[in-house]
């Protein structure tokens, strides 16, 4: 009896396991799939997922009888793509100043409003293919957290996000020409450091509120002082014996020397890096975040500005300098990492505006698969994350996005002609059924 009784449990259990295994189960035939570790394309694989994960990479005889199928079998899939320079919580007119924007954020805008905001701003990242993206600060007292944690526990919907929390800067921040006496509205915003001592609790207090990265102002340019090496070696030691990155806003080549010097992981902008800082960044493995814009991107953003032919002079040169330092970044091995930084008003959705980044990186000369690559493998590993995001590979996230077209011929316009996108196994966006 006891024995009769075991073997129909065991045949329940078994039955029941089958079942429900199934049931949880989706296969994603890719007629082309973006194998981002290898930076190649393969034909007719499948994906197998089960849940928020791919449970294995099969082929189309491997499929079982009776299978949830998702037939993409016309299209490129993709690992979902990955903007590693976002502010979602920050919007400027095209013909606004930053610094007023700033503090008319900071003084008129509740919390509640700003994050209320970003939430849409950031569900428009996953609307264009952005499953995951770096937020880098200018989110007040870590709003970028609890947007984060908002959209981990499904109370709204958006792209995985990765927060840094307030960036850590010298005296004034970013904000330019705030009176001595109202200092204290740009400690809203920044964390500003006031000594070496000063800058190791920094970090402890970020870590304290569970931030992803840190971000610091190795220069606060548009304004005017820096931190200084002692301040960004104790910040990266502290970030690094918790096991969190430090990435830095570099606009001088001098700053961005003394970061990488002070052991940072990553620069952001850079746009006047010199040979040797290059050279020096691809000794100690440094990545780079080119955060500049297309040409279309800079004519839409200068019509809305108002600027006259004169004032457009300059997008000539700022074009031809950001396509020859990111020409020389690659010939000197720089492992390049996809950011946008847009967070100006373009009339269109801030995922839409940030996608720009495609276009930049392919009329500055890179190589589309190389592109796609630094938007997915190589970003998620510049965050220790490319066994979760960034790829299409077992125990990986089902974080993925099938485009329309031909990836190797015509870039820019198949990497905007999004049909599906998938985050943690759950369809977003499918216009292909
Ligand atoms: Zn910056
Ligand atoms: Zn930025």
């Amino acid at each position: 009896m006891l024995k009769n009784s075991l073997l129909l449990l065991a045949l329940f259990l078994l039955c029941f396991g089958n079942s429900n295994a199934q049931s949880n189960a989706t296969y994603i035939i890719a007629g082309t799939f973006y194998d981002s570790q290898n930076n190649t394309l393969l034909k007719d694989q499948v994906l197998h997922i089960e849940d928020s994960e791919i449970k294995a990479l099969l082929k189309r005889q491997d499929i079982p009888n009776n299978a949830h199928i998702i037939d993409l079998s016309s299209y490129t899939v993709l690992p979902g793509l990955i903007d590693a320079h976002t502010h979602v919580l920050f919007s400027q007119d095209a013909n606004e100043d930053f610094a007023e924007s700033s503090i008319n954020t900071l003084t008129l805008v509740s919390e509640a409003l700003r994050t209320l905001r970003g939430a849409k701003r950031a569900k428009s990242y996953l609307d264009v293919g952005f499953t995951s993206i770096k937020d880098l600060g200018n989110s007040g007292q870590f709003l970028d957290v609890a947007l984060r944690d908002a959209i981990d526990e499904g109370s709204i919907i958006g792209p995985r996000v990765y927060a840094s929390g307030p960036i850590l800067s010298s005296v004034g921040g970013q904000i330019y020409g705030v009176s001595h006496k109202h200092q204290h509205l740009v400690g809203l915003e920044y964390r500003v450091i006031t000594s070496v001592d000063d800058a190791r609790n920094s970090v402890r207090e970020h870590i304290n509120q569970n931030v992803d990265l840190i971000k610091i102002c190795a220069d606060n340019i548009p304004n005017n002082t820096r931190l200084n090496s002692a301040e960004i070696t104790a910040i990266v030691e502290t970030a690094h014996q918790y096991g969190l990155k430090v990435t830095a806003h570099s606009i001088s080549n001098q700053s961005a020397w003394e970061a990488i010097q002070a052991g940072v992981d990553g620069i952001e902008h850079g746009f006047f890096l010199e040979d040797s800082t290059l050279t020096a960044m691809a000794t100690k493995n440094v990545f780079l975040v080119p955060t500049e814009n297309s040409r279309n991107y800079m004519n839409t953003y200068s019509d809305l500005a108002g600027y006259t032919s004169e004032e457009r002079d300059f997008i000539d040169g700022y074009l031809n300098r950001s396509k020859d330092r990111l020409k020389r970044a690659i010939e000197k091995g720089v492992t390049i990492v996809a950011g946008s930084d847009n967070y100006t008003d373009i009339k269109t959705t801030r995922g839409a505006s940030s996608k720009d980044l495609f276009r930049a990186y392919f009329e500055a000369g890179m190589a589309p698969l190389d592109i796609l690559q630094s938007a997915t493998f190589v970003s998620a590993q510049a965050m220790n994350q490319d066994h979760v995001i960034g790829v299409l590979k077992t125990g990986a996230k089902a974080d993925i996005i099938a485009v329309k077209g031909d990836l190797i011929n015509d870039f820019v316009s198949s990497i905007n002609t999004i049909v599906f996108v998938m985050k943690d196994g759950q369809i977003h966006l499918n216009t292909v059924e």
